[in-house]
This record gives C-alpha cells, structure tokens and sequence, in this order.
C-alpha cells in the first residue's frame, strides 16, 4: 500500500494506518481525501453515515437499528428467513465454513480458533446468538405465563374466602 502523501510503501494496511500519524490525518480523512474524494457513504439503510473501520467504509452506520436491519438481510438473503437458527441448514453451513478453513470435522473447537474479524465468525456468531436468545425468550415467556395465572388463582382463592 502506496502512502499517497508521499508515495512511501507499506506493507499492510496497519503500516500504512500508523504512518498517517506522521501526517497528522486520520485514516478516514486519508481516505476522504486522497482515495474517494467528495463522496458521502450513506448507510445502505438510513441518511447517516457509514462506519469506517480498518481502513474502508462498512455497509451501514452501524447504529443497532441498522445492524439489525443488516443481520435480517444477509440472513434473507443467504437462509430466505429473518432468523437463522428458524433454518436447519445452518448448522450444516457452520460445519462446512470450519471444514474447509480448518479441514476438520471437530466443530466446537474449531470455531473458537476462527479469526474474530473474519466474516465467517460474524455469520456462525450471529447465529449462536439468535438461536441462544430464542431459546432464553420461548423458556421464559412460558414459565412467567404460568406464574401469572398461578398468582391470579390464588388471589381469586383468596377474595372467595374473605367475602
Ligand atoms: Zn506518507
Ligand atoms: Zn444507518
């Protein structure tokens, strides 16, 4: 990577990233300036801005609003449901990213080895999360139902033997 300020190489991006401090910019004024200037990156969703991170401009702002607009869309797009884990095929999809970038059947402990920044932990964590969450959500609204009306009964009880 060429610093277009002075035309010095870097090897990597994170060269490079640390070199702008000489120049006193920031990488994302870097990148304003001298590889797409006068452009405003709106977020594929809302009027705000694009993140930037790691040198480039993500998808969306980044708010939780957006990220879960973003979520619903690749899962669309990739599983044809909002939420993943409703799919089967994404335990399979799991097994098979770790497969191949490990080359080993062992998915529990492959994951965790996987690169926190790649796109396949995002995707196989995204998927954990709802499915943990769905599950916390389905146990707890049933066991509170019952509560409530365990309550209600008894109150019921109650105001019959007082009155
Ligand atoms: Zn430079
Ligand atoms: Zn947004």
């Amino acid at each position: 990577m060429i610093c277009k300020i002075c035309n010095k190489n870097f090897e990597n991006l994170n060269g490079l990233s640390l070199h702008l401090r000489k120049h006193n910019i920031s990488m994302k004024e870097y990148y304003d300036t001298y590889i797409e200037p006068n452009v405003f990156h709106k977020c594929m969703f809302c009027d705000n801005e694009k993140s930037f991170k790691k040198g480039k401009y993500l998808s969306t702002c980044c708010s939780e609003e957006c990220i879960k607009k973003l979520i619903e869309s690749v899962n669309m797009e990739k599983y044809g449901c909002k939420n993943v884990a409703q799919n089967a095929s994404v335990r399979a999809k799991i097994s098979t990213v770790l497969r191949k970038k490990y080359n080993t059947p062992d998915d529990k402990i492959s994951f965790w080895k996987l690169d926190k920044t790649s796109t396949e932990y995002a995707e196989i964590n995204n998927a954990i999360i709802k499915k943990r969450t769905n599950t916390i959500l389905t146990k707890y609204n049933v066991e509170n139902i019952s509560q409530v009306s365990d309550i209600k009964a008894k109150k019921k009880e109650y105001s019959i033997l007082k009155y």
